[in-house]
């Protein structure tokens, strides 16, 4: 850390200082240009407030650069904490260096400057001030209007670029369960209605303001803007006063309207620069719209297989093409990759339509070691059909429960999605991180009490069948044996073509006996499988295999007893002969149904209650009286309205009276009806609902009917992605970046929704992400 001694003179050459010195001890590289190294920085020192402003230490580089003009960067590079070393540095700047590297080096590096000569440490009070710029990257600018930079802490250069980024990406405004204020006593809050017709406001959760996008990306540009910085930095936060929302936007020739037509302005492709300077006739417009038609069409039959971007000869495909404008630069395909995710997860949040989720969470790590958390929304969609989407893979530092929230909060919000909707989160309890997802639930919980959590249900039945299958003395002896059984008959390959053998002989006299029969299908080759203790679906298999192929089993058994190396006899003996149980008191029924059967069921029966809450079993219980089998056998009213009040943020206290009445009807209506006798289960209760426009007459029901149904229940669709990450990133592409391989992922698990994109639109959309060469 940097000690106070060092700030005492509080200059900007100091707030240079701290930054080197962070640098410095994280080894990372600093930028400076060659006019920043002006010794005379008088006019500069009016800027100094803004060094300050540069809090975003953990970046790795900074830029330091004079507005006016930009010659090409200089670097020095801070090697290690024995030796500074630098490219291209003039002696005639070696003064100005000294200025910003002066004590806070002392005698921690003799500043050994390659080629230039020595620095020591002197210091230099009146160094010049300066402007600090942050370098940024794409991938992790932030999206709520409260934590993100202001344009100008970036380098002139990435303008445009952010400015493309954030348009691309519209105006934040998540539907969120907003915090009251009080002004004079009255409790008011922002309103998401206020978005309506207001297309350039913005919510910030992190602040609780109100911010302006146009005035964020442009602000600076053009001047004051009604309620000076309110909209830009500070965040407009008087709920009391929304006259002030409509004074901000003002008359025709507003700072705000300018800011609006900018950014149109940098939209319009003709309009640009470039597209004067470079002609493009007709003609190579039109090709150039072929050329990219082509390539979105090649990157999307990519991407919906998996497979990776190489080629070794494209020399007959691009031979019309021109030698300038290939489109197969990497970069450019990344763009009409990053493209089409993006356009993927815009339809995934219309189709949600600011309604209620919930999310599945998962974490594993990829090829490259990499610690990626994964996250799917669930929802109901306005045809009353559950829908699980993929909405990205995140890589996280760490796995510690709030890092986790950070990295969930910071996706949602991307998407414009908001905690707030949360109703339910489920995650597999059986993994190592369960002491932190329980963390993770329990932060969620406390910033919304809606957002119940369920241990993923087919995790939880496979932990009870373990610990019945752990437990029981007489079962865990069972599999031990299967699996020792394979282990010994399928050791090796010359086994195994034992077992095929004896198989086949067996089935072949079976055959002439008239024993089995022949048809398609039937009588196929089989194997023993070794089991996988975590998949425990595969014990059943290899059970069933074995039942099959008894015969041939113990055949190759007592072939290895004759002819097999000694410990391989051994143990094909002790596997044959196995003692047998004291048969006689008991009949083999009742050794099998009362000491085994019924002992298991009892265990089993156990294990589950103790594996689900009170709580949640109480919250199923209610739900399981929206069940429509059976003529609504389930239906309980009391036990819906208790499930209504686990909603406290959808039922206010008028609406359980109404939901009342509401269920009276709605029953004798449902009973009464015979298009909705012949339903099973919840969600084809949902979809007809829909489809007769009931869910209009009973909105209250349907609430209740679209917040079971949101409850997640298996996080299968998660552990899906991570197969597609394993088939997507694997060992040929571990190389991959972060961003790219999220927006394959996204591609490639929801290419339906892909699919269902023209290329019209990401052809727009990768065209206004930069400032393209040529036009459509
Ligand atoms: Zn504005």
């Amino acid at each position: 850390m940097i000690g106070d001694g060092m700030l005492n003179t509080a200059t900007i050459g100091n707030g240079m200082l701290n930054t080197a010195m962070d640098l410095w001890e994280n080894g990372g590289n600093l930028v400076l240009s060659k006019t920043d190294l002006r010794e005379n920085g008088d006019d500069l020192t009016a800027r100094s407030s803004e060094i300050g402003s540069v809090t975003a230490r953990r970046r790795s580089s900074f830029r330091v650069t004079s507005d006016r003009s930009r010659p090409p960067p200089l670097r020095l590079r801070v090697v290690d904490s024995s030796s500074l070393t630098a490219r291209l540095l003039p002696a005639r700047l070696l003064r100005t260096v000294r200025c910003f590297l002066p004590q806070a080096l002392k005698g921690q590096c003799a500043c050994v400057l390659s080629g230039v000569g020595f620095i020591s440490p002197v210091q230099d009070s009146s160094s010049s001030s300066k402007r600090i710029r942050v370098d940024f990257d794409l991938e992790n600018l932030p999206s709520d209007p409260g934590l993100r930079q202001k344009i100008s802490s970036y380098h002139p250069n990435n303008h445009d670029e952010i400015r493309r980024y954030y348009l691309a990406k519209g105006p934040c405004q998540p539907v969120h369960d907003y915090p009251i204020s009080h002004f004079s006593g009255k409790p008011r809050r922002f309103r998401s209605e206020w978005y309506v017709d207001r297309n350039w406001l913005e919510y910030s959760i992190d602040k609780d303001a109100a911010f302006c996008f146009y005035c964020y990306l442009f602000g600076q540009d053009v001047g004051k803007q009604g309620g000076g910085d309110t909209f830009i930095t500070k965040g407009f936060k008087l709920w009391n006063q929304l006259a002030k929302l409509e004074s901000h936007v003002r008359g025709v020739n507003s700072a705000h309207n300018h800011a609006v037509k900018k950014s149109e302005d940098l939209l319009k492709e003709k309009q640009h620069i470039q597209s004067v300077l470079v002609k493009q006739s007709n003609q190579d417009k039109l090709d150039y719209r072929v050329q990219l038609n082509a390539i979105v069409d090649c990157i999307r039959f990519i991407l919906c297989r998996g497979l990776a971007f190489r080629g070794h000869d494209e020399s007959q495909v691009l031979q019309r093409v021109p030698k300038n404008c290939k489109l197969t630069h990497s970069d450019i395909q990344k763009d009409i990759v990053n493209a089409i995710a993006r356009e993927t997860s815009k339809v995934i949040i219309k189709d949600l339509e600011n309604g209620f989720f919930s999310i599945l969470v998962d974490e594993s790590r990829d090829i490259s070691v990499k610690e990626q958390m994964s996250l799917v929304l669930r929802y109901v969609n306005k045809k009353g059909i559950i829908i699980e989407r993929f909405l990205g893979v995140v890589h996280v530092a760490s796995t510690t429960a709030l890092s986790l929230k950070n990295a969930i909060e910071c996706l949602l919000c991307e998407h414009n999605l908001s905690l707030s909707n949360l109703r339910g989160q489920g995650y597999d309890g059986a993994s190592n991180m369960q002491g932190d997802i329980n963390g993770l639930k329990t932060l969620i919980l406390k910033e919304n009490n809606s957002a119940f959590y369920v241990h993923c249900f087919a995790h939880q039945l496979q932990l009870t069948l373990v610990a019945v299958a752990k437990n029981h003395i007489n079962i865990a002896e069972f599999f031990y044996v299967v699996s020792n059984l394979v282990t010994v008959v399928g050791g090796s390959c010359k086994r195994r073509d034992a077992l095929r053998d004896a198989q086949f002989a067996k089935i072949r006299e079976d055959l002439e006996n008239g024993v089995r029969r022949s048809g398609q299908g039937l009588n196929q080759e089989t194997n023993l499988k070794r089991p996988g203790d975590t998949c425990w679906g595969s014990y059943y298999g290899t059970i069933l295999n074995l039942i099959l192929m008894f015969s041939a089993v113990v055949d190759v058994l007592e072939i290895i007893e004759e002819d097999g190396l000694s410990d391989q006899k051994v143990e094909a003996r002790s596997i044959m002969r196995r003692p047998r149980r004291n048969t006689q008191q008991n009949t083999n029924l009742h050794h099998y149904r009362a000491e085994l059967f019924y002992t298991v069921i009892d265990m089993q029966l156990q294990e589950l209650n103790n594996r689900f809450s009170e709580a949640n079993t109480d919250l199923l219980r209610c739900m399981a009286c929206l069940n429509p089998s059976n003529s609504f056998v389930a239906f309980d009213k009391e036990k819906l309205i208790r499930l209504a009040k686990f909603y406290p943020s959808d039922f206010l206290g008028t609406d359980i009276l109404a939901l009342d009445s509401q269920l009276q009807n709605y029953i004798f209506d449902m009973r009464s009806n015979d298009l909705f006798l012949e339903l099973q289960g919840v969600s084809e209760l949902a979809e007809k609902l829909v489809s007769t426009r009931k869910h209009e007459t009973y909105p209250l029901v349907y609430l209740l009917v679209k917040l079971a149904l949101t409850l997640p229940v298996a996080t299968a669709t998660v552990e899906r992605s991570f197969s597609a990450m394993k088939y997507v990133k694997n060992e040929l592409r571990n190389r991959m970046g972060d961003r790219f391989m999220n927006d394959c992922l996204v591609v490639y698990i929801e290419k339906d929704v892909a699919c269902s994109i023209d290329n019209e639109t990401i052809m727009q959309r990768f065209q206004d992400m930069k400032t393209r060469r040529r036009q459509l």
